[in-house]
């Protein structure tokens, strides 16, 4: 069985990582997201919720399953039994942090290969911290956003 981990901030969900996601569950036999516990990164929203809405958004996906994980991803992935870290690229600024990432991680564990997919060009350009700032200046994040993370943000005054 081909399991790979899609590891993350997804701080909230985008349709980019969803896009992601999709893909990467047609390729794999198993897909876990998974959602990093980084105690010096402060979040918009709480692990908790951010696991909660992916769970949500998800549900008809049946070879996905919704984590969260603290310290060294490889680490987690040997413990889930994945040998592979799925990551996303949008654009050449993402490249060269991806390519440093991918290569410390596969030094620190030869075993475990990271591979990159992209999204439709409709979702390129969506980011995490875009709809988090045009949420904070009351702008429609509708089109970015699955479905539960838009009714989560409407009805709750987060800042
Ligand atoms: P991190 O904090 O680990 O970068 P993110 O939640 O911002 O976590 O992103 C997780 C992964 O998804 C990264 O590999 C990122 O490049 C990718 N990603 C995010 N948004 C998109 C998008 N719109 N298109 C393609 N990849 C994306």
């Amino acid at each position: 069985m081909k399991i790979a981990i899609y590891p993350g901030s997804f701080d909230p969900i985008t349709k980019g990582h969803l896009d992601i996601l999709k893909t990467g569950a047609e390729i794999f036999d198993k897909v876990i997201i998974a959602v990093a516990r980084n105690s010096e990164k402060k979040g918009f929203l709480p692990v908790d919720e951010r696991v909660k809405l992916i769970k949500e958004s998800v549900k008809d996906l049946d070879n996905v399953e919704v984590d969260s994980f603290e310290g060294l991803t490889i680490e987690y992935a040997k413990k889930r039994e994945a040998k592979v870290l799925i990551r996303g690229l949008r654009a050449v600024s993402d490249f060269e942090y991806e390519l440093q990432l991918s290569q410390a991680n596969s030094s620190l564990s030869s075993e475990i290969k990271t591979v990159f997919l992209t999204t439709k060009p409709k979702y390129n350009f969506i980011s995490s911290s875009t709809i988090k700032e045009i949420y904070l200046n009351n702008g429609d994040i509708s089109k970015f956003v699955p479905e539960p993370v838009y009714e989560y943000l409407k009805n709750r005054n987060v800042s």
